[in-house]
């Protein structure tokens, strides 16, 4: 069997110029729109259609509305002066109109549109000045030619240079060069969904006959939505199947710190912890290596089972580090997780960006010589001379302000070590899938109990004087409240002034002492100190930029006031919002908003009111925003898909993990004639990773 291109895909992934009508100039233009070769022709679906069937006469549309019609040609008026249209008269079988024609050549249209002959015209009718006409037809042709005319028109995506014309002819030719291909669906899918074999597929969805072939519904289009996941899928599983056959480090808990620590916690751990903390421990006995995500709505108390999970490592004799997004959540880990460790007689430590000169030296030196045996820290864990005596855990906390990137790098680190990823993002199960597919997953879907719920109200800005006067009343009560300052077109420094503004006039209105303000861009040293002076209840008004977004606990504060949350992602302001409700008090957060708040605007602020479910809430985020806006493309390692829509199609994703773990299981080798297909899959899908993989393999 061959590993390279089967040559079957080769006309379809040769030069777009080598198509009918396609020169240099234009393939530059589609360039612009990412086609680069025939195969990205076939993948790019017309996104609505134009009626064409014949009709009698315009008579029976209501303008403006697109009509094809037969029609005798009339009288040419060329234009009484410059800049007039050119005017053709035509008459239909019940009515005359006319055929307008702006900075058009009197000898073409005299060719085009003889008086006397009778011709099928297409296109936009409208009335001006209450007379009927056709400006600039689409399709003009000879009697005997109609049936050129598709009574259903794809319309294409365009780039500006590229007509509707040109397209469908490049789609054309396109589709001339696709051969039948061995299936790599699994037949009782193809079965029960119903789903034509690819050709065919290709084929209806670029020639819809209604409305209906465009929605994502139509078998067609599910099915090469489904193709794109598929292979997909099959990466991921692929790269999956290759981690795991690789030797990973066997960490055996023994129990006995874990015990220490359980006994030392003031509450015990929900099921939810339980059963991640088995799954974690089961994983590290093993001697594949873990690659495990622990997905947990904020609050639902991912560190200490993450804590569980270092401890394992330093139980077999070995260490553990864990990487926050920021300083000042390592610092908090560092703290919460401290007198925990103490209680085990475990040595934990802190490495940052800040360590320098010879303290930064006793640090790398003490956990060279395995003295330090859980380190905590930012992305300074990772740099290239910090040297472990035996990894073998590594733990990413919030692992969306971390690239994909960053994960793969961190598994590089230790050789084998086991790799856990924690996420406070609830993000949609079709988006997990396409993101962390690779991964095995334990899901905290519990929250400790005794959690009150946050009362959440919508109120207009011009009443913020209230809101002040509100959050005076509370202060006086000994309660502590976050204010967020609005995102501002992500600019760093433009979220600065307008948090610096809201600083002063919060310190003139409260107090001076009472308010503190923390931003991105503040010296590290300040931070911290704005950070502890509310921590430790010294200020009682912590003015904030989004820093404080992920992972922050402050169990006193209980109120949580957004401005402009209108700006904010619906998830961003879910995690907001679960920095209060963490102690015993009634929580409260106000989402201030800009009047006039449009319809689909209150609607989002409006599920937020409705629920604390952060999976719930992302589902809705997701179906109103759409994928790439929910997780940021460039950031996500999220694939973009050319067919499958993962708002509307999310569930084929699930069926193509499934489908795809199975048939590795099945055929590890690919070399079943289903397996073969799956190969072609994956070329014509460009899955390099996979194909790469499977060279190898
Ligand atoms: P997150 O999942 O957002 O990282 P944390 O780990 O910060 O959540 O936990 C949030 C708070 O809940 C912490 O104060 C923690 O001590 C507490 N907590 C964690 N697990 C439980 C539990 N089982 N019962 C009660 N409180 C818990
Ligand atoms: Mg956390």
């Amino acid at each position: 069997m061959t590993t390279g291109r089967p040559e079957g895909l080769f006309p379809l992934f040769a030069d777009l110029t080598g198509l009918d009508g396609i020169g240099p100039k234009t393939a530059l233009i589609f360039g612009q729109m990412g086609v680069e070769k025939p195969r990205d022709l076939l993948f790019t679906l017309p996104h609505s259609g134009i009626d064409r069937q014949r009709r009698d006469s315009i008579r029976d549309v209501d303008p403006p509305a697109v009509v094809t019609v037969e029609v005798e040609v009339g009288r040419h008026f060329p234009p009484a002066s410059r800049g007039r249209p050119y005017r053709i008269e035509v008459t239909d079988s019940q009515t005359t109109f006319h055929l307008v024609f702006f900075h058009a050549r009197e000898d073409y249209l005299t060719r085009l549109l003889p008086t006397g002959q009778r011709r099928i015209v297409s296109g936009r009718v409208e009335l001006f000045d209450g007379i009927a006409q056709m400006v600039h037809p689409d399709h003009v042709l000879a009697p005997d030619e109609a049936e050129e005319i598709a009574p259903y028109e794809p319309v294409y995506p365009l780039t500006s240079g590229l007509t509707q014309k040109i397209m469908a002819r490049a789609v054309a030719a396109a589709l001339e060069r696709t051969t039948s291909m061995g299936e790599w669906i699994d037949p009782g899918v193809m079965q029960r969904e119903g789903w034509p074999d690819w050709q065919a597929a290709l084929k209806t969805a670029h020639a819809p006959g209604t409305a209906a072939d465009l929605s994502t519904d139509a078998p067609a289009r599910r099915r090469l939505a489904y193709d794109e996941l598929l292979a997909h899928q099959l990466t991921l599983a692929l790269a999956r199947v290759e981690r795991k056959r690789k030797r990973g480090i066997v960490s055996r808990a023994t129990g006995t710190l874990q015990r220490k620590v359980l006994n030392a916690l003031p509450y015990h751990p929900t099921a939810a912890q339980e059963r991640a903390i088995g799954e974690i421990t089961d994983d590290m006995a093993r001697p594949e290596r873990m690659n495990r995500l622990l997905q947990g709505d904020v609050g639902s108390g991912k560190t200490v089972v993450a804590f569980m999970a270092l401890l394992v490592a330093v139980e077999a004799g070995g260490q553990g580090v864990m990487m926050a997004p920021t300083e000042i959540l390592a610092r908090q880990h560092l703290e919460g997780l401290q007198p925990l460790a103490e209680q085990a007689g475990v040595v934990l430590e802190l490495l940052t960006g800040r360590d320098k000169g010879s303290e930064r030296a006793a640090k790398l030196a003490a956990l060279a010589a395995g003295d330090i045996q859980v380190l905590v820290g930012t992305h300074a864990v990772f740099q290239k001379d910090v040297v472990f005596c035996d990894l073998r855990l590594a733990v990413v906390d919030e692992q969306h302000r971390f690239g994909v990137r960053q994960r793969l790098e961190l598994g590089a680190k230790g050789q084998g070590a086991d790799v856990l990823v924690m996420t406070a993002t609830p993000i949609p199960r079709s988006l997990a899938l396409a993101q962390y597919g690779d991964m095995d997953v334990s899901v905290l879907d519990e929250k400790p109990p005794g959690r009150k719920p946050v009362k959440t109200a919508l109120i207009g800005t011009t009443r913020i004087d209230e809101v002040v006067a509100s959050l005076r009343r509370a202060v006086g009560e000994g309660r502590q409240a976050y204010w967020v300052c609005p995102l501002v077109e992500e600019s760093e420094s433009v979220d600065l002034t307008s948090a610096e503004d809201r600083f002063r006039r919060l310190r003139a209105a409260l107090g001076d002492d009472v308010v503190g303000l923390v931003h991105g861009q503040m010296p590290p040293a300040d931070k911290d100190a704005a950070m502890s002076r509310f921590v430790a209840g010294q200020t009682s008004v912590l003015v904030a930029t989004t820093v404080i977004e992920v992972g922050v606990n402050v169990p006193n504060a209980s109120i949580m006031v957004i401005e402009r949350a209108e700006s904010f992602g619906l998830a961003q302001l879910h995690q907001l919002r679960g920095r209060v409700g963490r102690g015993t008090a009634e929580s409260t957060c106000l989402l201030l908003y800009q009047a006039p708040l449009g319809e689909s605007g209150r609607r989002r602020l409006e599920i937020l009111r409705q629920t604390e479910d952060g999976f719930r809430i992302a589902e809705e985020d997701l179906a109103m925003r759409g994928a790439g806006d929910l997780i940021g493309h460039a950031q996500s390692g999220l694939p973009r898909f050319r067919v499958a829509d993962l708002e509307r199609q999310g569930a084929l994703m699930n069926l193509a993990q499934s489908d795809a773990r199975k048939l590795l299981h099945d055929d590890p080798g690919l070399t079943t004639p289903r397996g073969c297909a799956a190969r072609h899959l994956l070329w014509l899908m460009e899955q390099d990773k996979a194909i790469r993989l499977i060279s190898v393999g």
